[in-house]
């Protein structure tokens, strides 16, 4: 081992470049902060070579002043902090001084502002002088990591980094409607938002004009603004969700497994919602220094953001509608859908009607349904206010018993049917221990269980829907439900499974008596759109689209 060294500052500035710069893509989300931060109505970014040969930032804010051009590219250098006690509230994106430094640390950098111009290649200032008189400041960023080959060779595939660049550039034009944001890549326009406040139209610049209609605001809650996507659209990945502290977009696992517990029983198991989410915030309730490219925060008081953003979410889900049928739209070459980074709408619905607006969670198309008869092996057809309803009856029935068996573990009353004969079921010892841990919850479901030798129960009640003929598998599955999962969700299982169980099946012959009260119950459920496992219920055919498929429109 050789003595210890001080590091050259090169060697240093070129370490802790490394911590911010790790990406075009951190160029890029660094320059956009400092010129929110200076009040930009306007920014454009241009890409060259993924971001290795150029990335062009300028905007319309309030400027660096000629004489202080050159110290904007020191180290630790800030207009935005300037004693220890600033650090304890943090109003502004940009606060550690290190951005700019560090791209003039790892790259060439040109920058124009207020009739100054400045360059530096790797920490040295090759030409410093006048320059030409912008509005706001103009930032170029050259042969990115040319003097750092190591982070060179560890950057991805050009199109996984202009992935990350557009992200970047996506989530900061979510969440900041009020600003026109235009990113192009190697000259051409490939985002372009309005800047007219509008979220929704931010999110059609960004999400694309079908996604956008489809998204449910949140409007007048506490802490959280932003828009979910409602259950019939969703991705199977978790790339739509961008959650921010102050336009500030943040990694946080606690928030996005919060967000998507709002989900539970809307959405099918590995899909997604799509989300921005921004939780307004007093800054100095949230630490944000916490990590270098301040992407993790630290809350105060996080149960309550939490709760904050479940309440937020919950609410605009209310406003759900129902799945419609949407032929499929031809495209221009004749093929199929695009996947990759494009949204996929899931069984889902390009254009929103003004008409169909009307249609809410709990209501199955918007008013009253008339029964019309059973088709297929399980399938009930109904008249809606706002078109033909095709329900699954299964799933329509798994619904309403699932939200009546919680509604009992809630304090409602308590409907069993005790058995004369209890009827003896052979169940796995760690499914006896959940019988026993979980008594309460099924009792108040209405299942009673006796222990019955060590792999052996015996059923004295089941739910009052419950055929006594399922009663033996009903229990081996709620039992593995809870067995299955402790602790979360684990109740919510088992009722799923009791549910499952005690519905009527797919292919069972229903009287008309029985469809009429299994559509009426249907209409007064709460998230009535989707069973408890997040499958469609049923299906609207709208009025205007039998109109549009007969031509009757003229
Ligand atoms: P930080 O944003 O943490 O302060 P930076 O290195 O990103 O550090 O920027 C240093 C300083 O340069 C900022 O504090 C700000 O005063 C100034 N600056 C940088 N970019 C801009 C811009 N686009 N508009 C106005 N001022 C800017
Ligand atoms: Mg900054």
């Amino acid at each position: 081992m050789s003595g210890i060294l001080r590091l050259p500052p090169e060697v240093a500035d070129a370490i802790a470049a490394g911590e911010v710069i790790e990406r075009p893509a951190s160029v890029v989300k660094e320059l956009l902060e400092n010129s929110l931060d200076a009040g930009a109505r306007r920014v454009t970014i241009d890409v060259r070579g993924a971001g290795r040969t150029s990335i062009r930032v300028s905007d319309d804010g309030s400027g660096i002043e000629a004489s202080e051009l050159a110290l904007a590219f020191v180290r630790h250098a800030t207009s935005k902090v300037a004693a220890l006690s600033d650090l304890e509230a943090i109003g502004s994106l940009g606060f550690r001084g290190e951005a700019l430094a560090s791209m003039a640390a790892v790259a060439e950098v040109e920058s124009a502002s207020g009739g100054a111009r400045i360059r530096i290649r790797a920490g040295e200032v090759l030409e410093q002088g006048t320059g030409p008189v912008v509005p706001g400041v103009n930032v170029e960023v050259r042969d990115l990591f040319a003097n750092v080959p190591a982070r060179l060779k560890f950057l991805k595939s050009d199109a996984t980094e202009l992935a990350a660049i557009k992200d970047v550039v996506s989530a900061y034009a979510l969440l900041h409607p009020h600003v026109r944001f235009q990113l192009s890549i190697d000259g051409r326009i490939t985002l372009h938002s309005p800047g007219d406040a509008d979220r929704r139209r931010a999110s059609a610049a960004v999400h694309g004009a079908a996604v956008a209609p489809e998204m449910l605001e949140i409007i007048g809650m506490p802490l959280v603004s932003g828009m979910v996507s409602q259950p019939r659209l969703s991705r199977g990945s978790r790339d739509g969700i961008v959650l921010a502290v102050n336009g500030r977009p943040i990694m946080s696992r606690t928030l996005v497994y919060a967000l998507e517990e709002c989900y539970h029983g809307r959405l099918e198991r590995a899909r997604h919602p799509i989300a921005v989410l921004d939780i307004g915030i007093d800054p100095a309730l949230v630490d944000v220094n916490v990590h270098p490219s301040k992407r993790e925060v630290r809350f105060r008081d996080e149960s309550a953001v939490f709760s904050a953003l479940q309440r937020a979410v919950r609410a605009a889900l209310g406003a759900s509608e129902p799945y419609r049928y949407q032929p499929a739209e031809p495209t221009a070459s004749g093929s199929t859908m695009t996947s990759g980074p494009q949204p996929v709408l899931h069984d889902a619905a390009p254009r929103l009607s003004a008409a169909s607006t009307a249609g809410t969670e709990t209501a199955a198309g918007g008013g009253l349904l008339r029964p019309i008869g059973q088709v297929g092996p399980g399938y009930l057809v109904a008249e809606g206010a706002e078109g033909l309803v095709l329900v699954d009856q299964h799933a329509a029935h798994e619904r309403i018993l699932y939200n009546r068996l919680l509604a009992r573990l809630r304090g409602g009353p308590r409907l069993s049917q005790p058995l004369l004969m209890p009827q003896a079921v052979d169940v796995e010892p760690a499914l006896i221990a959940a019988a026993v841990d979980h008594r309460e919850a099924l009792a108040a479901f209405g299942l009673e269980l006796e222990e019955f030798g060590p792999r052996s129960l015996r059923i004295t009640s089941l739910p009052v829907e419950m055929p006594a003929s399922r009663a033996t598998q009903a229990v081996q599955e709620t039992l593995a439900a809870l067995s299955e999962n402790r602790g979360d969700g684990a109740t919510e299982k088992a009722a799923a499974a009791l549910a499952c169980h005690s519905a009527v099946r797919f292919g069972d012959v229903l009287e008309v008596a029985e469809q009429r009260r299994l559509l009426a119950d249907l209409e007064s459920a709460e998230e009535s759109i989707t069973c408890p496992h997040g499958r469609p219920t049923r299906l609207v055919v709208e009025w205007q689209e039998l109109t549009r498929h007969f031509r009757r429109n003229y």
